[in-house]
């Protein structure tokens, strides 16, 4: 994959948080040839405007960036739209990069595909040993079935389809939704916000003592060039920075970098989601690949970002 410069790489979701990264992460290393279509260029959810796309272009590598994703919040209350628009995006893609010659594609899913009470940290195979944390099994559900649907296609049709798990991501391009957001995000904009209007508190949801996992979404970027480039096996990866981090300790770490300097209120009516939730990424690090970037760094980046992106995100 790395010999290809002049491949041609379609980067589905090229402008969510996960697809923006690899986009700067492939044009860093020199590819010149990313096919790239917004919402409004192509709806991935609709199968003949995805095999017109396909038959039209003939990429030779897919990487499936695009989902529709939210916090524990969004989940809750879109459940219909996170399993349907998942399920058909996927599907979608695999299956016509499939049947139009792509050579390789990589499926990005979730952490939360994992029961609820797996082992920690979480080894690939514990998928499908337990049930779901119900806050997300709707997205949890979409994303185990494009994992079993690249393993089917490669065992039938001897596709190279992997998949890569990523833990929670964060990072430049991320959804900054008040309500709809991953908790980093969400709170770094709460925060930010409370330190521009002098506020005096700042809410946070639950507890504070579940404990999360987070890697930069660059990190993850170039895991997944690390694993086009090396990894052909059935079994998806995890890909985790190995870090746990409790929601409190995040929230004062978040506080710090931003600047505010009043209180945290801990609304407990709000729920904590998964009590703990740590990969095992040393499959991936057994065949060469770590994380390299600090939490508190990835956070001063993001939130150097968020400043200079800051209309853009309501
Ligand atoms: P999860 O990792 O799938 O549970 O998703 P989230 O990122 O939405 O939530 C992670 C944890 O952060 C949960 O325990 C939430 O209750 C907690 N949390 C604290 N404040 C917030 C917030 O403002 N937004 C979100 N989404 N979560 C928050």
């Amino acid at each position: 994959f790395l010999s290809e410069k002049s491949a041609k790489i379609f980067v589905a979701g090229h402008r969510g948080l996960v697809g923006s990264a690899i986009v700067r992460k492939l044009l860093s290393l020199g590819f010149t040839n990313l096919l790239l279509r917004t919402h409004a260029e192509l709806d991935l959810t609709r199968q003949s405007d995805v095999e017109s796309f396909f038959a039209a272009e003939k990429p030779s590598y897919v990487i499936v960036a695009a989902a529709k994703v939210g916090g524990i919040h969004a989940n809750n209350t879109y459940p219909a739209e996170f399993i349907a628009i998942n399920l058909q995006i996927q599907t979608n893609v695999i299956d016509s990069a499939f049947r139009y010659g792509v050579k390789k594609l990589l499926f990005l899913g979730s952490s939360c595909i994992y029961p609820k009470f797996a082992p920690q940290p979480i080894p690939e195979n514990a998928l499908l040993t337990g049930p779901l944390e119900p806050t997300n099994e709707w997205y949890a559900i979409a994303k185990i079935a494009g994992i079993k649907m690249c393993q089917a296609y490669q065992i039938q049709y001897k596709f190279n389809a992997i998949s890569g798990m990523p833990t929670n991501l964060y990072g430049p391009n991320d959804n900054f939704h008040p309500e709809n957001s991953h908790v980093l995000p969400a709170l770094m904009r709460r925060f930010h916000e409370a330190k521009v209007n002098g506020a005096k508190e700042v809410v946070v949801w639950g507890t504070g003592s579940p404990l999360r996992e987070f890697l930069h979404v660059d990190d993850l970027a170039d895991a997944v060039v690390f694993m086009m480039d090396e990894y052909d096996g059935l079994e998806h990866l995890n890909v985790g920075s190995g870090k746990e981090v409790s929601i409190k300790e995040l929230a004062e770490l978040v506080k710090e970098v931003v600047g505010f300097e009043g209180e945290l209120v801990w609304d407990s009516s709000k729920p904590d989601g998964t009590p703990r939730k740590l990969m095992d990424s040393s499959k991936l690090a057994g065949l060469g690949w770590r994380a390299k970037i600090e939490l508190r760094d990835g956070l001063a980046d993001t939130y150097k970002w968020y400043l200079e992106n800051v209309k853009q995100c309501w």
